[in-house]
């Protein structure tokens, strides 16, 4: 039998298909609580309802990074090309990966929650909505880091965690990578989240491992900058840290940590670098990508000869 509620969620969705959203699943607002076995607790400021006291459901929404768009920028960097001067050929393709594979997925994504939104008002709930990525204030006479110090992660971060209404909302899970992978785009996709007041019917966690875990971790050996380390590394405590992890279970919490600044700086400290993004670019899920930079493809190589 079909209740009002499928009804308005099937609403919702087909709002969010329509404006561009590639995957959309939803969460209600108690997977939010601390969750078994890490029982992460999400900081304060951070939960739904702390945007919106009466939160109900949170919705997920997902777009893709289109496969060339991540492959192609890393490989043409990599070559001597007469319309692009060496000496700026890493910047530009780094700005020609970010435009592409996050402006464009930030901007629509912060749309289509507006849509969502107003489409949910229109009926009389309350909705709200966030930037896509971390918002990152400009304080006079302070660079980033500097200016968070005091923050536990160091560095600037969204107002909301959508890597982790993604998974809440059955979208996909967590992988070594600290980004969340989907059985349809592996870790190639950015996600946004609305959180409202209306219920909406759940869609089902995920219930079998996405990343391939130690048979892989090939994210952690492309990251040249070591910025994600594994939450049992005893060589990197934070508050995040685990003694144990049991790396059966379903990663709904992250297993790892990244330091964001570490990989901010990968320009400054190595000028010819890899384009930005070879952690997710090297990951073989859903597929191997068969047009990789050439360390990329090697890397890729001996994995697959073990
Ligand atoms: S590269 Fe391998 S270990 Fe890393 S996220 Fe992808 S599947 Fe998981």
């Amino acid at each position: 039998m079909i209740s009002k509620t499928d009804d308005l969620t099937s609403a919702v969705k087909e709002t969010a298909r329509r404006f561009g959203a590639a995957l959309v699943g939803v969460a209600p607002v108690e997977r939010f609580d601390p969750m078994p076995p890490v029982n992460d607790r999400v900081p304060e400021g951070h939960h739904p309802r702390d945007f919106l006291p009466t939160a109900r459901s949170v919705v997920s929404i997902a777009q893709p990074i289109l496969d060339p768009v991540l492959d192609a920028p890393a490989r043409l960097a990599r070559r001597k090309l007469p319309m692009v001067p060496e000496n700026v050929k890493y910047p530009y393709w780094d700005l020609v990966y970010n435009i592409t594979g996050h402006a464009v997925q930030d901007r629509m994504l912060e749309f289509i929650g507006q849509a969502v939104g107003q489409f949910l008002m229109t009926l009389g709930y309350e909705a709200m909505i966030f930037p896509t990525t971390g918002v990152h204030p400009r304080i006079e006479g302070m660079t980033t880091p500097e200016a968070f110090r005091e923050s536990p992660f160091k560095y600037t971060y969204g107002p909301f965690s959508h890597r982790h209404a993604a998974t809440r909302a059955g979208l996909g899970e967590f992988g070594y990578c600290n980004v969340v992978l989907t059985r349809q785009f592996g870790p190639r996709q950015r996600f946004n989240s609305i959180v409202t007041d209306a219920d909406l019917t759940p869609d089902p966690l995920v219930t079998e491992p996405i990343c391939l875990r130690d048979a892989c971790a090939l994210c952690l050996k492309a990251c040249f900058m070591h910025a994600i380390t594994l939450r049992t590394d005893p060589d990197v405590r934070d508050h995040r840290s685990l003694d144990e992890d049991d790396h059966t279970r379903i990663f709904i919490d992250t297993p790892s940590k990244s330091v964001p600044s570490q990989c901010m700086r990968r320009r400054q400290e190595h000028p010819t670098s890899p384009v930005r993004g070879d952690c997710i670019r090297v990951c073989p899920v859903p597929k191997v990508r068969p047009d990789l930079p050439d360390h990329l493809q090697e890397m890729i190589g001996e994995w697959q000869a073990v």
